[in-house]
């Protein structure tokens, strides 16, 4: 037996995981405890990760028209393919659809073979899901995508904010350090804003149970309060900030009586008064704040509320302090740092970057190849699948994600799948929804066999280690693309052995023409911010060696970087941060005599996206063993329907049955339902059959939080 370092894949916290290795099976899991982001602590999907792995039901031959064939073949066919719709159609009409599941070496070489290479713009993630509102936030107030803070400002805080994020089940180990850190420092507090009563509540001083979609409004409100009441960081709004004029008169076009706004938001007026004054009191606040946030018609607008809040108190920056962006994904953030989202090139560099087409050419030609870089940005996710309904897109390679369950109107996504010309599934499991709709399906190797990078909430770089070898015929998914990209004559720009090489081009391109000299004056470009050149030039040896490490990583800062803007210093072309004008606005999937019941969405405690591999360990399924309708007792009475009794949601998109869990902690008109179950596990309920597509025009995330739905008995 031995025991290997590696990084836990089931959410954005990236928790160190030391796992025992007995010949090609792994026995045991335990918390890492020199790990920066958990020191030795797992939630329990983290403790059954080796209850959640095996063989049975993978995916280990590849798959050409539903034949099995060997890897030639089907390497063949994807390039044959490829090349054919290309040369008939243009390079704009392949695609690629990835995950925040995936290594950012798997990332890089995607990027880097449709963008750079097959010329489309074509290739977004399903991190697009998740917190692409928090990054267009980022780069309007700070110049670049920077979560500013790290996990030990949790514990620093003097206030912590809760908004839109059960983090007791949604990010537990982050939880249980802000638990223990509350329990350390009695004059912590804790404020839990959310429509619904989540166990993250039992750590709250104040809860506000808010309506949902009225958060602007609430952080408006905030901001117009520590104005009228004299609590504006006067010196650091001069010093280093843009806006406040601009954003505080979006703010006063609504009535700021706390009376207004609490009505407005559905809340104690005295509650929300606390809440400002508290926010107001303390230098250290940290708002932390997810998918309740993100995942709106208007989500960036709300993301920029809360920071504008930060600004005008100067709470940023420092130890305990920031507004802090939590993602979902294990590698949602690395996706990020390779060009993962449509809108971008590569090394935070977007399409509209001055001059990054131009870098780019340069740094991936070789001796006779020089990249054809399009001209972008291309579709993000839901804009893609109606590329290919409208025949635009006629070739679409998806890897480690299921879009037949998780976007938005699934049942149109399915008939666009269906109507695709060509689509090639690179996946783990041998069962999934998507599996029927592709004509090749190549098998990938999984967490646990695979060997690369991650990025974490708080911009730290972790290895994944591979420890097992893939079953059967299964590959590495970086593997596989550089076969493809040899079989399409693209073989010198992708040399890879093996995946320290490609991290080195990654970190190598991200100091590229990356100089941080203040004489050169070019810090206000926000990708400049992204440079990990620090980390260029590991060897097998020190890759494998990697210690967790966060970005910024230079020669002038070789050991990472744990907060960022600390000097007031911002990554805008003037080096100071924006306020916003943000003005509210209402969901946009609007409630009806016929739709009268707004639905929430999101996670169970113990499952992972559509539970593929969660779903194999009993205990983990013990939690909630089925999907629910959770409701209101009220509303059960007005709807006739009883607690444990089959009903239905329907909306004009479809249909989801499940049993009724009646929950006083659910707000009176409002449903929830979990995500992640699907066909395999349930005929029935599927929650992206039941949302319509609604986008915030900004990010492109769709409004997940916000249905539309009526309620019957079944
Ligand atoms: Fe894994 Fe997240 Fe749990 Fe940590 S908190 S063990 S990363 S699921």
């Amino acid at each position: 037996m031995h025991q290997a370092r590696t990084t836990c894949p089931y959410c954005g916290v990236g928790c160190g995981v030391m796992a025992s290795v007995e010949g090609d099976t792994l026995t045991a899991v335990a918390g890492d405890s020199d790990h920066p982001a958990n020191y030795g602590r797992l939630c329990v999907k983290g403790s059954a990760l080796h209850e959640t792995l095996g063989r049975q039901g993978r995916l280990t031959r590849p798959r050409v028209d539903g034949v099995e064939v060997d890897w030639d073949t089907a390497l063949d066919a994807v390039a044959t393919r490829l090349a054919r719709t290309r040369q008939a159609h243009g390079d704009a009409s392949v695609a690629a659809y990835l995950s925040g599941q995936l290594l950012t070496e798997d990332y890089y070489v995607a990027n880097k073979l449709f963008k750079g290479f097959l010329g489309t713009p074509h290739l977004d993630t399903n991190s697009r899901l998740c917190m692409a509102s928090a990054v267009a936030a980022y780069k309007r107030s700070f110049g670049a995508d920077a979560v500013p803070c790290s996990y030990e400002d949790l514990e620093e805080a003097e206030l912590v904010v809760l908004v839109g994020s059960n983090l007791a089940w949604n990010h537990p180990v982050l939880y249980q350090r802000l638990r223990t850190a509350k329990q350390r420092n009695p004059l912590m507090r804790v404020v839990v804003i959310d429509p619904r009563v989540t166990d993250s509540c039992e750590i709250a001083d104040l809860y506000l149970g808010v309506r949902p979609g009225s958060d602007a409004r609430l952080f408006n409100g905030l901001l117009a309060w520590m104005a009228a009441k004299g609590r504006l960081d006067r010196v650091y709004l001069d010093g280093h900030t843009q806006g406040l004029d601009e954003a505080l008169a979006a703010a006063r076009e609504d009535d700021t009586h706390i009376e207004a706004i609490a009505a407005a938001c559905d809340v104690d007026p005295e509650r929300l008064e606390t809440f400002y004054y508290w926010f107001a009191s303390q230098l250290h606040v940290v708002t932390l704040y997810s998918q309740g946030i993100n995942q709106s018609s208007s989500g960036t607008d709300k993301c920029n509320a809360i920071i504008n809040c930060h600004l005008a108190g100067g709470k940023i920056g420092l130890p305990g302090a920031g507004p802090f962006s939590i993602t979902g994904q294990p590698n949602a953030m690395g996706g990020r740092e390779v060009g993962g989202l449509a809108n971008q090139l590569a090394a935070h560099m977007d399409y509209h970057t001055p001059g990054a087409i131009d870098r780019m050419t340069r740094f991936w030609t070789t001796d006779s190849l020089t990249p054809r870089l399009p001209p972008g940005p291309g579709h993000t996710a839901v804009d893609l699948f109606e590329a290919i309904e409208r025949g635009e897109v006629r070739a679409l390679w998806v890897m480690a994600t299921n879009p037949a369950v998780s976007l938005p109107d699934a049942n149109r996504v399915r008939a666009a799948l269906a109507k695709c010309p060509l689509v090639i599934v690179s996946e783990c499991v041998a069962d999934t929804d998507l599996l029927p709709y592709a004509d090749i399906v190549l098998p990938a190797s999984s967490w646990s066999e695979k060997d690369g990078t991650v990025t974490n909430s708080e911009r730290r770089i972790s290895r994944q280690r591979g420890l097992l070898p893939p079953p059967g015929e299964a590959r590495h998914d970086w593997w596989i693309m550089t076969q493809v990209a040899r079989r399409l004559g693209y073989g010198e720009a992708f040399e890879y052995a093996e995946p320290c090489e490609i991290f080195d081009e990654h970190a190598r391109l991200s100091g590229f023409e990356n100089s941080l000299d203040p004489s050169l004056d070019n810090r206000g470009e926000g990708f400049r911010l992204f440079n990990i050149a620090g980390l260029a030039g590991l060897d097998r040896t020190a890759y494998d060696a990697l210690t967790p490490i966060q970005w910024p990583v230079t020669a002038q800062t070789p050991g990472g970087t744990a907060r960022l803007f600390g000097d007031g210093h911002f990554a805008t072309a003037d080096g100071r941060a924006r306020l916003v004008a943000v003005r509210p606005q209402e969901p946009a999937q609007a409630l009806s005599e016929a739709r009268p019941l707004r639905l929430n969405t999101g996670r169970v405690r113990d499952q992972w996206h559509t539970m593929t591999r969660t779903g194999r360990a009993p205990r983990l399924m013990n939690h909630r063993a089925e999907p629910f309708i959770e409701v209101h007792p009220d509303d059960a009475v007005a709807f006739n329907v009883g607690d444990q009794q089959l009903a239905r949601l329907t909306s004009p998109n479809g249909e989801y049955r499940a049993r009724v869990r009646l929950s006083t902690g659910q707000r009176r008109g409002e449903v929830f339902v979990p995500m992640h179950w699907t066909d395999r596990f349930s005929g029935q309920a599927r929650m992206g059959s039941l949302l319509e597509v609604h986008l915030d025009p900004l990010s492109g995330q769709p409004e997940s939080k916000h249905g539309a739905v009526s309620l019957a008995a079944l």
